[in-house]
């Protein structure tokens, strides 16, 4: 049986191109950056030359990018880090689809006293911009905000919510996760002070990420040690850093090339699916990043839907998280104004510049077939 993996937003295959760049460095290079003596020396060089390289993939300066484990700590870091440096601002301004990294952080933080305001969204899933302005005031420590969402790919104005930050004195938090390797970053145009992002999402490995910080920026770190400027400790995982540097690499000159066959394909695959099944619709609005479309079969029970399609080798999901009490619906889609039943209903299938039009016609197929094997009366086209 043949795989389609459609579920990129959840995590994407290491590339062979990463994994060569990564294999010298775990029984060949293996030095400490911090060791002065040539094998350390030789890991320091390839660790200035990798964060020159995610430097770039940003727009910033090798001095702003500090490695972390990934988008979630990098999260905790921007948002912990923050409340310490300004001790005396006590709330968070935040909107309420981000991801659970910030959102459950969020949560301990509220009950130990932290002020927390989360911003609706729209029934698009666009972020309510008066409210917003309305939210950030002088006595905010930080706005954290998701550029992409990983569920329905909308993307914030985060340019715009920048300008509301600034104004206040506030500083901007970004959650790239989800944009990263899928759309051009610009830290100097988004106009923000923190920038997370995970190597996982674009063809690196998993347990590598980035807190971009600006310089001059006040925070505070999350882990003490030596190590990135005295701002996140531990050895650094350097064939980790080394796998990240190499996608960033390969995501910009995909960017650069292939965007607009990315989109076409999502495109191609959203129609495919909408045509054959009149009553489908999508959750969700433009601007979104071009992998990502999430689509409401409504009546369609989406546990057992993607069940079926998993053993028709299709690979997607559902954004919802499995409880002990059983599925939750997605707390995005329910922002959005959609019902428990079609929150359930909902399922994301998510793109790389890997997929080919072979998939997606695959995919198309399938959703129309198990959508006529699960409601037998249903009108497929
Ligand atoms: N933020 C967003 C928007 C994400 O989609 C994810 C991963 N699903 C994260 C943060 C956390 O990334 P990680 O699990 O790699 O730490």
């Amino acid at each position: 049986m043949s795989v389609h993996y459609l579920d990129n937003n959840a995590t994407t295959r290491v590339l062979p191109q990463v994994m060569e760049a990564m294999q010298p460095w775990f029984c060949e290079h293996y030095g400490n950056p911090a060791s002065s003596h040539p094998l350390g020396q030789h890991a320091r060089q390839a660790l200035i030359a990798a964060r020159a390289c995610v430097a770039a993939f940003l727009q910033a300066g090798p001095a702003e990018i500090v490695f972390t484990s990934g988008a979630t700590e990098s999260n905790h870091m921007a948002i912990l880090g923050a409340l310490q440096a300004n001790p005396s601002r006590r709330k968070i301004v935040t909107s309420a689809v981000e991801h659970s990294s910030t959102l459950r952080l969020l949560a301990q933080l509220a009950a130990q006293g932290v002020e927390v305001v989360k911003v609706p969204v729209n029934h698009l899933g666009g972020l309510d911009m008066p409210a917003l302005a309305a939210a950030v005031t002088p006595d905010t420590a930080l706005l954290t905000l998701m550029h992409a969402n990983n569920e329905t790919g909308v993307i914030f104005p985060v340019a715009e919510a920048a300008a509301i930050a600034h104004a206040h004195a506030v500083p901007l938090h970004i959650d790239a996760a989800q944009s990263a390797g899928k759309i051009p970053l610009s830290v100097g145009q988004f106009g923000c002070n923190f920038l997370s992002f995970s190597g996982h999402k674009l063809h690196a490995p998993k347990g590598v990420g980035v807190l971009y910080v600006r310089k001059g920026a006040a925070l505070q770190p999350l882990l003490y040690g030596h190590q990135e400027r005295n701002r996140r400790g531990g050895t650094e995982n350097l064939p980790g850093i080394i796998g990240l540097a190499a996608a960033c690499r390969l995501a910009q000159e995909h960017m650069n090339a292939h965007d607009a066959g990315l989109a076409g394909l999502r495109d191609r695959l959203q129609s495919g699916i909408l045509s054959s099944l009149p009553f489908a619709r999508v959750n969700g609005s433009e601007p979104r990043v071009p992998n990502t479309t999430n689509i409401c079969l409504p009546g369609l029970h989406g546990e057992e839907f993607l069940h079926r399609l998993g053993q028709a080798g299709i690979m997607a999901s559902q954004g919802s998280a499995c409880t002990a009490g059983g599925t939750e619906p997605s707390h995005v889609l329910l922002a959005m104004g959609l019902s428990r039943e079609d929150a359930l209903s909902s399922v994301r299938f998510s793109l790389s510049h890997e997929t080919t039009l072979t998939d997606v016609d695959a995919v198309t197929g399938a959703v129309a077939a198990i959508s006529r094997q699960m409601m037998p009366g249903l009108l497929v086209a």
